[in-house]
C-alpha cells in the first residue's frame, strides 16, 4: 500500500481503486485531469476519451474574454463542431438557481452529447446540474483557482432562494490551464486560498469527531490535504504575483480536495466549521436579498474565526457540572426561538432534522461529553499538532490583502454570532461549536468572540 500522499494527481485518478489502511477502497470519479502551463492543448484529447464529438459550451461573458480564443481556437484546430452559450451579463452578481439553470436548459441542443463548462464556480455548479439532468459527460475548462468544486460531485445552488447542496454528478474530465488561471482577477486567487486554508480546520475537526463520536476517518486522506495545504501556504506570496507554479499549487490543492471527498464519501476533508461561518452568512444575505463576497473569501475569515475559537478552546479546563447544567436547562421552545431568529424561512426544516437527528438529545449529549472529557489530553494534541499559530497565519493573510475579520466582509458581530450558534444544527456533523456546546460553553465563547472582534 503507497501513501496517497506521495501519488501524483494523475496517478490518484487514473488508477482505479486505491486499498487503503483504513480498510477502504478508494476511487474518485473524475477521469481526466490536467493541470498546468497551455494545458487546454489537451482538451481534444480530453473530449475524445469521454466519446463526445459534439459539445454544449458554456461560457458566461467574463469567461469567454479570458478563456475563448484558446478554448474555440482549440475546437476549431481539431474539428469539433459545437454550439455555444454565453451567459448575459446581468446587472447583479449571478446566481446559481433555478434562473440560470433554466437558461442553459432553454439553450440546449438535444443533437449534442457532452458539456463542455468554461468557467469556476457557478458556471461549473450549474453545468454539472445540467449534465446529471441530461445524463451526458461533463469537461470543465477552469478559469480561476477559486474554489474546491472543481472535482466534486455537488452543487451549490440557491433553490427557491435558500441554499442547497445538490448531489449531481462529478465532471468526468478537467483542464486547469494556469496560463488562463494566473490572469484572474485578484479576489478569486485570494479565495482560492482562503479555500484551501480551510483544511487546517476540517481535517482537525474530522480526527475530533472521529474520537468524540466514532465517526470514520482516514489518516491517509487527511495526510493528502495536509500536504496540499501546507504547500499553498509555502507559496502564498508568489500566487498574488500571479507565479505560475503558485497557481498551479492553488489549483492542484482545490481539485485534491474534491478528490478526496470523493475518496472519503463525504466532505468532512475538506469542510469544518469555517464552511458553515460562510454558509450561514450567505444564507442571511440572501434572506435579505443582498449579495456575498466570494465563497473562499468567507471562509478564510471562517478559518481564523475558528483557528481563535479553537486556541480559546486549548486553554479551557472542561467540567463535568458546567455541561450538565447547561444540558439540564436546555429547553426546545426557547431554542426553536433562536433557530427561528437566525433561519429565518428554512427554521423549520432545520428544526424538523434537529429533531429527527437527534441534535439535541441529552442521551447523546451524555455519550459525547463521557468521550470528551476520557479523551480531553488527546484533543488537546490533535489541536496542536493540527493548527498552525492564529497569528502568524493573520500576518499572512493581512500582508496578501485579503479579508481577514467579519467587518472585513461588512458582516456584523451579530450575524456572527448567530452563524456559530446555528452552525451546529446545519447538519449532523460534529463541528468545534458542537464541541463548546458539549461543554456548556456556548454563551462564555460568544462572549470571546464579541471581545475579540
Ligand atoms: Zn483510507
Ligand atoms: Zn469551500
Amino acid at each position: 500500500m503507497t501513501e496517497l500522499a506521495s501519488k501524483g494527481l494523475e496517478q490518484l485518478i487514473t488508477e482505479g481503486e486505491h486499498p487503503c489502511a483504513c480498510g477502504r477502497l478508494h476511487s474518485a470519479a473524475l477521469r481526466y485531469v490536467k493541470i498546468g502551463p497551455g494545458a487546454v492543448r489537451h482538451l481534444a484529447e480530453a473530449l475524445r476519451l469521454l466519446s463526445v464529438s459534439r459539445p454544449f459550451v458554456v461560457f458566461d461573458e467574463n469567461t469567454l474574454a479570458a478563456a475563448g480564443d484558446r478554448v474555440l481556437s482549440r475546437l476549431g484546430e481539431g474539428g469539433i463542431p459545437h454550439v455555444r452559450f454565453v451567459f448575459d451579463k446581468s446587472p447583479q452578481k449571478m446566481e446559481p438557481d433555478e434562473h440560470a439553470v433554466g437558461a442553459l436548459a432553454m439553450a440546449f441542443d438535444p443533437g449534442c452529447d457532452g458539456i463542455l463548462a468554461v468557467g469556476s464556480g457557478v458556471i461549473n455548479d450549474c453545468c454539472k446540474v445540467l449534465a446529471h439532468a441530461c445524463g451526458l459527460p461533463l469537461i470543465t475548462v477552469g478559469t480561476a483557482p477559486s474554489m474546491d468544486g472543481y472535482a466534486s460531485n455537488s452543487s451549490s445552488m440557491v433553490q427557491r432562494r435558500i441554499k442547497v447542496s445538490l448531489y449531481v454528478k462529478c465532471p468526468d474530465a478537467l483542464i486547469c490551464d494556469t496560463d488562463i488561471m494566473k490572469e484572474a482577477p485578484g479576489q478569486m486567487l485570494m479565495a482560492g486560498l482562503g479555500d484551501m486554508l480551510a483544511k487546517y480546520i476540517s481535517v482537525c475537526e474530522w480526527r475530533i469527531s472521529h474520537l468524540v463520536t466514532g465517526e470514520y476517518y482516514c489518516e491517509s486522506i487527511a495526510g493528502l490535504m495536509r500536504a496540499a495545504v501546507r504547500r499553498c501556504v509555502a507559496m502564498a506570496d508568489g500566487l498574488m504575483r500571479r507565479e505560475e507554479r503558485a497557481v498551479a499549487a492553488v489549483a492542484e490543492g482545490l481539485v485534491l480536495s474534491g478528490i478526496a471527498m470523493s475518496y472519503a464519501g463525504i466532505s468532512r476533508p475538506a469542510s469544518g466549521l469555517e464552511h458553515y461561518f460562510s454558509h450561514l452568512w450567505e444564507m442571511m444575505a440572501l434572506e435579505r436579498g443582498e449579495a456575498s463576497d466570494l465563497h473562499g473569501i468567507q471562509v478564510g475569515v471562517g478559518t481564523l474565526l475558528t483557528l481563535f475559537l479553537m486556541e480559546e478552546l486549548a486553554k479551557t479546563r472542561p467540567d463535568r457540572q458546567t455541561a450538565e447544567r447547561a444540558m439540564r436547562s436546555f429547553r426546545t421552545e426557547v431554542w426553536n426561538e433562536e433557530v427561528r431568529g437566525i433561519f429565518g424561512r428554512t427554521a423549520p426544516s432545520v428544526i424538523e432534522a434537529a429533531g429527527r437527528l437527534g441534535l439535541n438529545d441529552p442521551a447523546r449529549h451524555a455519550a459525547r461529553l463521557d468521550r470528551i472529557l476520557a479523551h480531553w489530553e488527546e484533543i488537546l494534541a490533535i489541536l496542536r499538532e493540527e493548527l498552525p499559530d492564529a497569528s502568524q497565519l493573520l500576518g499572512k493573510m493581512r500582508a496578501l490583502g485579503m479579508p481577514c475579520c467579519p467587518a472585513d466582509l461588512g458582516i456584523s458581530l451579530e450575524d456572527t454570532r448567530k452563524a456559530f450558534r446555528g452552525s451546529r444544527v446545519i447538519r449532523d456533523k460534529y463541528l468545534t461549536s458542537t464541541l463548546i456546546w458539549d461543554l456548556g460553553l456556548t454563551e462564555r465563547f460568544e462572549g470571546m468572540l464579541r471581545e475579540r472582534y
